[in-house]
């Protein structure tokens, strides 16, 4: 028994998948609803007594045509990977829809489990269906199982692991098209095998309805591995064509799908009855006629956002202001404890600062985080989509977009990385290549503390409408821009899509916890990592080479001067000189020269040489600007009372509402940080939209940033 196993979990997106994988192998990973999160291959162990099996979470797919990225990857896997059994989950309420993807497993021939998933929700729509009767009639094991509840899941494993102890090879199972279909896949079938035509890699008959469904990267394989073999096939294609062309006005492709959803019909009608007839309204219709309502539905869609908003900063207001304090506490305690000099100034501007001026964040990243996993869970999220969709296709988007943007930080908080990657599951090109640009605009879980932050120390009175505002703009922007592409660079017609609804269901706890504990985690994960790397490098930046020997000498004499006369005001002109003295320093430093440097066009927008240290660091990761902001602002002041950095930007000379707003503005719009492009390379194919989207989207930035400090100077 110690032969290893392997089996895949595949399924129709928001089947249960992801449900059923955390189940099975105890792992933590998010559990979504959007499309895109799964596209990574998800991998994991189940234990089964003291047996290891692999378990593989494949990309939720309608289908195994050749549509989407996700198609392709899971369609590979299964062929090239062959695991040794596949556990298909279906969602029992909507069966029907389901099995189209069983019935592609059966016609490859992969040893296929079927796992009944959501029996729950089945019965409480009336619906009974007769697990026996499917596994009669489609000759395999069937599983009734409720992922959420972990009920029946071991036994659904023995079935699996049963069945790929005794299923070696595969079987493809042979559906009927009809007449000319069939006769057209036997004589190619023959050459397949006679030829043995890719028969390293596909079976034969699987092979030949791919080349009757005109499946591009099959064809485009076969002619590079074997021409002529390939070009019998096109031909035998384009004869079968062409007679249903003439004698049904109809393709291979749409004839063997209706087939396909005959034979379910067939089944679903011996294995499936309702006791409820299917007119009835469920809840979840009843819900959305209000929630989704032409009119009303927006509206609430932008209270719920702005609910979301009160609660993240209403329940974290105290939180986050203990934390600052306790970081600002630690600053004081390594400063008294430690003498003078560079390693007391690395560990409190550097590290002390730069780090907990992250991690002070965390109580708001905790309740932003809460709120949203609450709105995906329920099924709200993908409601927001659905509304969006009409609005979107006026800007040459769709539906799709809208969860792009929103996981990357649409409803703030969220992460462009992955908002870039769940652009995979668009069809068209040119949407997707759209969608991706615009979703780093959106506001990101790092870019709401340093908002936070600065909305915090200027525009304290309404924190919650202010980011409403903001969030509101960022859409609006970044459509603006998806339009401009659209019309331009990207120019061409909109496809058409339709909208997937998921039931409503109430989130629980636990996965609330889950999902809220994982991104908090990653949040102070990165901070103890990437911006813990920066703060330093950043710190180094700043703090060399230092200042030239005779201005150190000149203000060392002064210093002795000042001694010298003494008198009551010496303390004071004393942290005055010291004070002068780190800014001359800083000033002379690596960053501060490049910061000064840039001074020359991005006083233009207000910003200093300080800010534009921030900015840079930004680059690397939104989180470093706060950090940035701190060890600036606290250089100069090592030795006296520091305040929180808001209070510190308060009542620095030169910074008032409209430079704040200009920052935030140029924040907002700027380049991606560096994870986020090369995400948008990798997901190009390119590395010149990458380079389009620094460049693009800062001078982008720096134009709004600059409107909006001229006009705002003039009010
Ligand atoms: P995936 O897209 O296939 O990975 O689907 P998920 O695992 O993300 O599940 C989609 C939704 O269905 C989640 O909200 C789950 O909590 C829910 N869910 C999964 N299994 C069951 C079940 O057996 N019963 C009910 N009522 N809900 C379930
Ligand atoms: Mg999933």
């Amino acid at each position: 028994m110690s032969e290893k196993i392997t089996i895949a979990l595949a399924g129709n997106p928001n089947a249960g998948k992801t449900t059923l994988f955390n189940a099975l192998t105890g792992s933590r990973q998010h559990v979504g609803n959007y499309p895109g999160v799964t596209v990574e291959k998800k991998e994991g162990v189940y234990l089964q007594g003291d047996r290891r099996i692999h378990i593989v979470d494949l990309p939720g797919t309608y289908s195994l045509t050749a549509y989407s990225v996700e198609e392709v990857v899971a369609r590979d896997f299964l062929l090239l990977q062959r695991p040794d059994a596949v556990i298909n989950i279906v969602d029992a309420a909507n069966l029907e829809r389901n099995l189209y993807l069983s019935c592609q497993f059966l016609e490859m021939g992969t040893p296929l489990v079927l796992a009944l998933n959501m029996m729950d929700v089945a019965r409480d729509r009336g619906v009974v269906i007769d697990p026996e009767k499917i596994a009669s009639l489609l000759g395999i094991p069937v599983v009734p199982i409720v992922a959420r509840q972990n009920k029946n899941t071991a036994q659904l494993m023995t079935e699996a692991v049963a069945l790929a102890g005794r299923w070696k090879d595969w079987r493809p199972r042979q559906l009927s098209y009809g007449d000319d279909i069939d006769g057209a896949i036997l004589r190619m079938e023959a050459l397949i095998t006679a030829r043995g035509f890719l028969a390293d890699r596909y079976p034969s008959r699987w092979l030949a309805v791919k080349y009757l469904e005109g499946d591009n990267p099959v064809i485009a394989e076969g002619r590079t591995r074997d021409p002529e073999t390939s070009a019998l096939l096109e031909a035998e294609t384009a004869g079968v064509t062409g007679h249903l062309l003439r004698t049904m006005d109809t393709y291979p492709e749409a004839v063997i799908a209706d087939h396909r959803y005959g034979f379910i019909k067939s089944l679903v009608k011996q294995a499936v009855t309702r006791q409820k007839p299917p007119e009835t309204l469920y809840a979840s219709d009843r819900i959305d006629r209000v929630l989704t309502h032409r009119l009303g539905g927006p509206l609430i869609m932008v209270g719920v956002l702005y609910a979301l908003y009160m609660f993240t900063f209403k329940a974290s207001e105290l939180p986050v202001t203990w934390c600052t304090s306790g970081f600002e506490w630690l600053g004081t305690v390594v400063d008294g404890a430690l003498p003078d000099g560079q390693l007391k100034s690395l560990l409190v501007s550097g590290i002390i600062d730069g780090v907990g001026g992250v991690l002070g964040f965390v109580p708001l990243i905790v309740c932003m985080f809460l709120g949203l996993s609450f709105l995906e869970d329920s099924g709200y999220l993908a409601r927001v989509a659905f509304m969006m969709d009409r609005i979107f296709r006026m800007f040459g988007l769709h539906g799709s977009s809208v969860m792009a943007y929103i996981v990357s930080g649409g409803i703030a908080g969220g992460c462009a990385v992955p908002g870039v990657m769940a652009t995979r599951t668009m069809r068209s090109p040119k949407e997707r290549m759209a969608t991706l640009l615009t979703a780093p605009f959106m506001s990101c879980g790092a870019k709401v503390p340093v908002i936070a932050l600065l909305t915090g120390a200027f525009f304290a009175s309404d924190q919650a409408t202010f980011l409403l505002v903001l969030t509101l703009l960022a859409w609006l922007v970044s459509l603006l821009v998806a339009k401009l592409l659209r019309v331009t660079v990207l120019r061409g017609e909109p496809t058409p899509f339709v909208m997937e609804l998921p039931p409503y269901r109430l989130p629980t706890l636990k996965g609330l916890v889950i999902h809220t504990g994982e991104r908090t985690w990653q949040y102070i994960r990165k901070a103890g990592t990437i911006i813990l790397g920066f703060s330093i490098v950043l710190w180094a930046m700043m703090t060399f080479p230092g200042l030239p020997a005779d201005i150190d000498n000149g203000f060392a004499a002064e210093r002795q001067e000042i001694q010298r006369q003494g008198g009551e005001t010496m303390a004071r002109r004393l942290l005055a000189l010291d004070a002068a003295r780190a800014e001359a320093a800083l000033q002379n430093s690596a960053a501060g020269r490049i910061g000064r440097m840039l001074e020359k066009v991005s006083w233009l927008a207000g910003f200093d040489w300080r800010m534009n240290i921030a900015l840079l660091g930004g680059v690397a990761a939104k989180e470093i600007i706060i950090s940035t902001l701190s060890t600036v602002y606290s250089l100069g002041e090592v030795g006296t009372d520091q305040g929180a950095l808001s209070e510190t930007l308060a009542r620095s000379p030169g910074w008032n509402p409209v430079l704040a707003m200009s920052f935030i503005v140029f924040i907002m719009f700027y380049s991606p940080c560096a994870a986020t492009l090369m995400c948008i390379v990798r997901e190009a194919g390119s590395w010149r939209w990458g380079l389009f989207s620094l460049t693009f989207n800062t001078m982008f930035a720096f134009v709004l940033a600059i409107i909006v400090y001229r006009v705002g100077g003039m009010l």
